[in-house]
């Protein structure tokens, strides 16, 4: 395909990018899509997902109404409601659009909102696995999708500035093999998948120590269209929030414990204490929250979980990939002594410390009190456990950023918007390189892959109607 005079150009082959590759090129746009990565299987945060596709942890068949009051309820209202009307209505209608091209869905387990998981499912255990997964072939289908609709895939191809005349984009310059090349398009989508391998951005946004927070994904949203969207003069959502969960420490060195086991269920049942034994956060927020929190501390590599046996063999297996006994497994840090004074001392916390916390826990728990302690901890959310049954457990933890939060401002047809609420001709936004969904002073999250389906699609709508007509 010649690369001049296409209709729509994508930045990135992720979910969002190749969704909104594929629906144009089906709608009958001369469509690109422009991917860094060199390999077919080029590494991205959708290939590594688990690939559940949910709306704010609720089934994305649910009626609208019920997926709305979600995404309220998680977010406790932070989110923009055209953005949240968007997710409502459309994610159903993407899954099944994504069925029509031949992608794969079976029901995950028992809990509804994971009856939409992309098939094959990676199997139950620790450690990164990919190859062959549901994310890993509902992509590959999509490339073949593309390419069978008449679109190109353009491996190897960084973008890095918009083309912009009189106020409106007309195309994407990019580099391939050290050589630039423009991409003259009637519209551009970007679709680079976040910030959270940028540690400026992140050091300037949301964290002081990106050295010390795991990477927990592909790490190749790296902000270029959050910079280039911002050039072409779009307003930025509040981008001081990520994706992520809480990690077993040794994730920081070992590749056997991230992305799974989380420890946000056990964590969200017992406590998160530092050295000297003290609360650092409200376990009651969730996993999401407390990565957040432990991230933007000044050490975010001192924080340890402490619980007891009766957490462990509760949360602790619950999990759809569990702690317990997925931690242990892949030879993940875990302590284990009969009393808390040695458990603290074989953790490297303060034992005096470690056992006035716990006692005030306890009590609080005891006596319904817990809103009162510093900080305090909240139990709307999760069921906070008294810490009682020997052998009590330690396990030292680390934040995992997945993906940031905030980012490009657009609107319910993902059309990259400026200060002044207008929309930027020509540019539109999709995933998990915009904002105004997710985030806010809780940490709400709404759904990644829901996210990056849902406004990739309505960027080709809203591209193929516009340009409807005046298709050459
Ligand atoms: C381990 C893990 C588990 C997850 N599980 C789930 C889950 O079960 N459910 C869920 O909803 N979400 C999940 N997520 C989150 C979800 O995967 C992401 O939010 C979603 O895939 C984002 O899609 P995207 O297309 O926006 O970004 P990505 O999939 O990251 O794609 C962005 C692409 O843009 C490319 N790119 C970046 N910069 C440039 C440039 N300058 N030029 C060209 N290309 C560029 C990148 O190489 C990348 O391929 C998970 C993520 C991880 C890592």
């Amino acid at each position: 395909m010649n690369n001049d005079n296409l209709d729509l150009v994508i930045v990135g082959g992720g979910l969002a990018g190749m969704v909104a590759g594929v629906r144009a090129a089906e709608r009958g746009l001369r469509t690109a899509v422009l991917e860094k990565g060199a390999d077919v299987r080029y590494p991205c945060n959708t290939r590594w997902s688990g690939g559940i596709i949910h709306v704010a942890y609720t089934d994305p068949k649910e009626p609208e109404v019920a997926l709305r009051a979600a995404i309220e309820r998680n977010t406790r209202g932070f989110t923009d409601p055209v953005l949240m009307d968007a997710m409502a209505h459309e994610t159903a209608r993407v899954i099944d659009w994504l069925r029509a091209q031949g992608g794969r869905f079976i029901r995950a387990g028992a809990v509804a909102w994971q009856n939409w998981m992309m098939a094959p499912p990676r199997p139950l255990r620790a450690g990164l696995d990919w190859e062959g997964r549901g994310p890993d072939v509902m992509l590959r289908l999509l490339a073949d999708r593309l390419r069978g609709s008449g679109g190109t895939l353009m491996l190897g191809t960084v973008a890095r500035t918009l083309m912009m005349h009189d106020g409106s984009c007309i195309g994407v310059e990019a580099e391939q093999a050290s050589v630039v090349r423009r991409f003259t398009a009637r519209s551009v989508v970007l679709a680079d998948g976040g910030f959270q391998a940028d540690f400026a951005l992140l050091r300037q946004h949301i964290m002081q120590i990106p050295e010390q927070v795991k990477q927990r994904g592909a790490a190749t949203g790296v902000g270029d269209g959050l910079r280039m969207a911002r050039e072409a003069g779009a307003a930025v959502t509040a981008l001081d929030c990520f994706y992520g969960h809480l990690l077993c420490r040794d994730a920081m060195v070992s590749d056997r414990v991230w992305p799974y086991p989380e420890l946000d269920g056990i964590a969200a049942a017992g406590i998160i204490v530092n050295p000297v034994g003290a609360r650092i956060v409200d376990e009651g927020m969730g996993g999401i929250h407390m990565a957040n929190m432990i991230a933007r501390s000044s050490t975010p590599l001192t924080a340890t979980l402490v619980c007891d046996t009766t957490i462990w063999e509760g949360p602790g297996r619950s999990a759809r990939i569990p702690a317990n006994p997925e931690l242990a497994r892949a030879g993940g840090t875990i302590h284990r002594a009969g009393t808390l004074a040695d458990l603290a001392l074989s953790a490297g916390i303060d034992p005096d410390g470690l056992s006035r916390t716990v006692a005030a826990y306890n009590a609080a728990h005891r006596s319904g009190l817990l809103a009162a302690l510093a900080p305090p901890r909240s139990s709307d959310r999760y069921q906070p456990m008294p810490i009682t049954s020997a052998p009590f457990i330690a396990i030292p933890v680390c934040a995992g950023i997945t993906y940031t939060m905030g980012g490009i401002r657009i609107d319910g047809d993902a059309r990259v918007l400026r200060e002044d609420g207008s929309a930027i001709p020509g540019l539109y936004a999709a995933g998990a390189t915009t904002g105004g969904i997710e985030g806010g002073p809780f940490i709400g999250y709404v759904g990644g892959l829901s996210k990056a389906a849902v406004f990739g699609f309505r960027a080709a709508e809203h591209a193929a109607s516009t340009l409807r007509g005046t298709l050459r």
